[in-house]
């Protein structure tokens, strides 16, 4: 599965790459159809709260129309509508880009705050837009709300 989400749920697009879905964020002011036929180019799920968008007649099996609020609700609306793994890949793709992580070479690493250092053999980063990413009290919380979601006991 991979995602293509309105701008209106991107808090919801950051966690789907966390957990390691192929995920595109739509930027600012792309029409309803562009998207819809990005979606369909790219062969993405178009993950909206449009009710006009999930009415067009190609919507049927591409468009999910969620109608959540807040983060925790769409998390469990999306969980409903499609066999979401919450731990499919997690922290394999840029949160930033939705580039897929390499592991981090030298000079990546070197970026690594001090404190966090030791962590720094099984950090990763984006080549794309250079991020760096390391296990750490962020990643584990993240870690740990994926778990929660799929139900896993910590
Ligand atoms: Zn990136």
């Amino acid at each position: 599965m991979k995602f293509l989400v309105d701008e209106m749920l991107q808090r919801l697009g950051s966690w789907l790459r966390a957990a390691g879905y192929d995920t595109v964020i739509a930027r600012d002011g792309r029409d309803d159809y562009a998207l819809l036929r990005q979606a369909i180019d790219e062969d993405r799920l178009l993950v909206t709260r449009d009710r006009e968008l999930a009415r067009h007649r190609r919507a049927p099996g591409r468009v999910i129309l969620l109608e959540c609020d807040k983060l925790d609700d769409c998390i469990r609306e999306l969980g409903n509508k499609l066999d979401i793994d919450w731990l499919h890949r997690p922290f394999q793709r840029c949160l930033v880009c939705n580039t897929e992580l390499i592991p981090a070479d030298a000079s990546a690493r070197a970026r690594i705050p001090e404190r966090a250092r030791q962590q720094a053999d099984a950090a990763l980063y984006c080549p794309k837009c250079r991020k760096v990413y390391w296990e750490g009290s962020h990643v584990d919380r993240m870690r740990r709300r994926l778990e929660e979601w799929q139900g896993v006991d910590s």
